[in-house]
């Protein structure tokens, strides 16, 4: 019988989806992706933190890496988390690598569906900036050249092809893409747009649907929804940044996550017939 080949070979199974997280937002982060997409990419998805937390180990599936990276809110903690997860990538053998925020939701048959577009055996760095022009900064090596280049937001997520992080791994592996991040002293997403754009000379691929919280999720249509890859969630003073949509209650659905899962998928066990 025939058989549809799927493009370029790509299938969930295909992909290592690293979320960065900190022991402290287990509980108040980490609850909403575990009810709603995690269900859908439980064999793919590891949660990067920073303590151990037997609760949210057996939660997981497992899936809960203590990077023993400091749990610190600075560079050199971010930086280490980033470190670990590329290097846990390159021992799953998998085609594809993609970072997401622990305030990301991932709507992950979209996400194959990108990645079923670029061929995971050439160079693919996909994701989305957060601002207008490329970054400049002066090299901080002898020649103290301004230089520019694009990073993709890590709040936005942002997938890089094997082929890609193979020509990466003399610079970035083995914990040696925190001695970058040290050396031009930025954080983790920019030292990966650095590494790729600046030292490679491989370009990002703008991925318009990927969305952190620097945007407005309010302003997105709820119709356009299933055609997103990625949304999040944001608290700026008393006001939240959140998707505007129909469903269950804010105050029990106050990232609006689990309405947005039934928006997606509306036949899961917890949404209304
Ligand atoms: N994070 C972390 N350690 C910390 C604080 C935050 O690993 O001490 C992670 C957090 O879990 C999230 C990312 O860093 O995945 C961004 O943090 P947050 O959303 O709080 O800040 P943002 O940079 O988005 O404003
Ligand atoms: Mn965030």
């Amino acid at each position: 019988t025939f058989r549809k080949k799927t493009s370029n070979n790509v299938d969930l199974k295909d992909v290592f989806i690293s979320i960065k997280t900190t022991k402290s937002f287990h509980q108040s982060r980490l609850t909403w992706i575990l009810k709603t997409w995690f269900v859908l990419a439980k064999e793919q998805t590891y949660f990067f933190t920073d303590g151990d937390d037997p609760d949210f180990q057996s939660k997981t599936g497992g899936h809960l890496v203590n990077t023993n990276c400091s749990s610190s809110h600075n560079r050199k903690a971010l930086c280490c988390k980033m470190s670990v997860e590329f290097d846990r990538f390159l021992e799953s053998h998998k085609k594809w690598f993609c970072h997401f925020d622990d305030d990301n939701y991932v709507n992950v048959p979209r996400l194959v569906k990108l990645l079923q577009m670029y061929n995971p055996q050439e160079d693919w760095y996909l994701g989305k900036p957060s601002i207008r022009a490329p970054l400049e900064i002066l090299n901080r090596d002898n020649t103290q050249q301004k230089i520019a280049f694009w990073f993709a937001t890590g709040g936005a997520g942002f997938c890089i092809s094997k082929a890609l992080a193979l020509k990466m791994m003399p610079i970035a592996s083995g914990g040696k893409f925190m001695s970058v991040c040290e050396k031009i002293r930025l954080p983790d997403d920019v030292t990966m747009g650095y590494i790729i754009e600046h030292v490679l000379r491989k370009k990002l691929t703008v991925v318009e649907h990927f969305h952190s919280h620097l945007e407005t999720m309010k302003f997105m249509k709820s119709s356009s929804f299933a055609d997103q890859i990625t949304f999040s969630y944001s608290k700026f003073g008393s006001e939240m940044n959140i998707l505007s949509l129909e469903g269950f209650d804010p105050k029990i659905d106050p990232t609006r996550f689990i309405s947005l899962h039934c928006h997606l998928f509306p036949s899961f066990d917890f949404c209304p017939p």
